[in-house]
């Protein structure tokens, strides 16, 4: 867990995204925090970010996550980025990484439910390392549990989100597409990305 290949990647004075230099580093899994990010960069995606191990382990989602359990959502691993990212908004210049409005789509809490064969719990950075992790989101949009699984390893490094067939399991919901605004700002993607320079 390093923000070497985040701050490699990035020129913060000029993205206007968190340096990370204020991190607080130390393990915080009792209230553990996540957020989705909802990206419009040259392909649109979302980016699913668990708070583990002082930074935000971070993938890649391109058709978002889903509340329908049959519904396999492909994560693609992205560099860990800070943890203030977690309230980040806002639009990347052309030129820079990732160029394109970025919003909070989603963002709260979660609890690590991963398992081992003996019923304890493994810490959260572990069962990343093993390549499956199962945890229960408490989030304005997402509730309840998700599995992360690795499926393929290398450099073309591939997990599945798939969403733990529970209570707050719905195949009817669509909330990438019916729930669209930011749960800080209230904004959309589109708002962001059309809004005049400051
Ligand atoms: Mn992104």
């Amino acid at each position: 867990m390093s923000l070497q290949e985040y701050r490699a990647k990035r020129d913060t004075t000029v993205s206007g995204e968190p340096t990370g230099d204020a991190d607080a580093r130390a393990e915080r899994e009792a209230d553990a925090r996540f957020v989705v990010h909802e990206h419009a960069a040259s392909t649109h995606h979302y980016d699913f970010r668990l708070e583990v191990g002082g930074v935000l382990a971070s993938w890649a989602v391109p058709k978002g996550p889903s509340t329908d359990p049959r519904e396999k959502r492909m994560a693609l691993p992205t560099e860990d980025h800070p943890l203030d990212y977690v309230g980040f908004e806002g639009r990347i210049p052309e030129g820079e990484y990732g160029a394109g409005a970025v919003i909070v789509w989603d963002t709260g809490t979660y609890e690590n439910l991963t398992t081992n064969d003996d019923g304890e719990i493994i810490p959260t950075q572990d069962a990343l390392a093993a390549g499956h992790v199962v945890f229960e989101l408490d989030g304005k949009k997402l509730e309840g549990a998700y599995a992360l699984t690795r499926f393929r390893s290398g450099e073309n490094e591939a997990w599945l989100l798939v969403k733990v067939d529970d209570g707050c399991a719905d195949a009817r919901r669509r909330p990438t597409s019916t729930q669209r605004e930011s749960v800080l700002s209230g904004d959309t993607v589109d708002d962001v990305a059309d809004a005049d320079d400051a």
